[in-house]
């Protein structure tokens, strides 16, 4: 079944000559490595591409090749036959990119997410595929394209990434398999860790210092959960980019079972980020308030304040750690 789908994806990939390629918002180095990585693949086949965007490409990926053709979604006013959509559970996770999709377009769903409700007029959703550059990587074994150079710079930080560096649950042989493939096809994956991973900014410091002074720890320790304000960010210069990790702080406190990090978003909203240890299933809990996302990674956006968005959140966790 499985191979049915990437039969089609191939076939869907052969048979357009012109794509636009999407991913979801907030873009972390999965949602650029294969998004690019997609471009890269494709430009092989000799097609053309264009990739848009809502938001200025992070900093901390400024290394992907081909990322500073990224185009803005507002300059895009072509009418694109054939799209590819990667890393993105729904259709409201592509945010204003999904304007440019219309009753014509024929769209492919390139994803890894459990969560993933089907939106393309194709679907390649692989719920054990470790990042959604796996897939691509697979697609791109399937087209010929070899792993090898720009692609595969792309393709290895998001394998990289999504697994936190090869350390979470869903690191498999078959991921170590693929990023030992690149590497011995001339990939040096150091600069590419030191790049997407270890390096951090000051002001990400100073808004790590911020927050954590918050953590605060509910149901026994078993949920550790902190804050990022609006005056926090104002006050480090950082933006949405710069908080990606943070949560990770709270779930890898010793005896907790869920981290959980809220954001102050836009008025009245806040995004909400939770990380799982072991049993519980935070797709499943973010789920509940419309977000979604894998066992051990998901998330949503809950209406504020922000002390009702924990009440609400911190009590749906705490069912779910046996505490509720
Ligand atoms: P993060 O907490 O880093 O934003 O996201 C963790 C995981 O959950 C990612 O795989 C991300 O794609 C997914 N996720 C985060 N927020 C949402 C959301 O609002 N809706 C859905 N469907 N998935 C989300
Ligand atoms: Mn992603
Ligand atoms: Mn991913």
């Amino acid at each position: 079944q499985l191979e049915e789908a990437y039969r089609r994806a191939e076939e869907f990939l052969r048979s357009h000559h012109r794509f636009l390629l999407l991913t979801h918002v907030h873009p972390d180095g999965d949602a650029l490595g294969s998004v690019l990585g997609m471009a890269s693949v494709l430009k092989h086949l000799g097609k053309e591409v264009v990739v848009a965007h809502e938001e200025p490409m992070p900093e901390r990926f400024s290394y992907l090749p081909g990322i500073g053709e990224v185009r803005p979604v507002d300059e895009v006013t072509d009418v694109f036959p054939a799209a590819v959509s990667v890393d993105c559970a729904d259709l409201r996770r592509l945010g204003k990119a999904a304007e440019k999709l219309t009753a014509e377009t024929r769209l492919l769903n390139v994803d890894h997410h459990v969560t993933n409700d089907r939106f393309g007029t194709e679907n390649l959703v692989d719920p054990y595929a470790s990042a959604s550059c796996q897939i691509v990587s697979e697609l791109a074994k399937h087209l010929g394209v070899p792993l090898a150079g720009e692609t595969a710079i792309c393709l290895y930080t998001g394998l990289f990434t999504d697994t936190g560096g090869f350390r979470y649950s869903n690191t498999s042989s078959a991921v170590l398999r693929l990023a030992a493939e690149m590497i011995d096809g001339g990939l040096d994956p150091y600069p590419i860790a030191l790049q997407a991973v270890e390096t951090v900014t000051e002001k990400q410091l100073r808004l790590l210092v911020a927050a954590l002074d918050g953590l605060r720890t509910a149901a026994k320790g078993k949920i550790a959960y902190l804050a990022v304000t609006r005056q926090m960010m104002e006050e480090t210069g950082t933006g949405v980019e710069d908080t990606q990790e943070l949560v990770n702080y709270a779930r890898n406190l010793a005896g907790v079972e869920v981290g959980v990090m809220f954001r102050e978003e836009g008025d009245n909203e806040i995004k909400v980020s939770l990380r799982a240890k072991y049993e519980v299933n935070v797709s499943q809990i973010a789920a509940q308030f419309g977000g979604g996302g894998h066992p051990r990674a998901a998330g949503c956006t809950v209406q504020g304040p922000l002390d009702k968005a924990i009440r609400q959140v911190l009590d749906a966790v705490a069912a779910q750690v046996g505490q509720g």
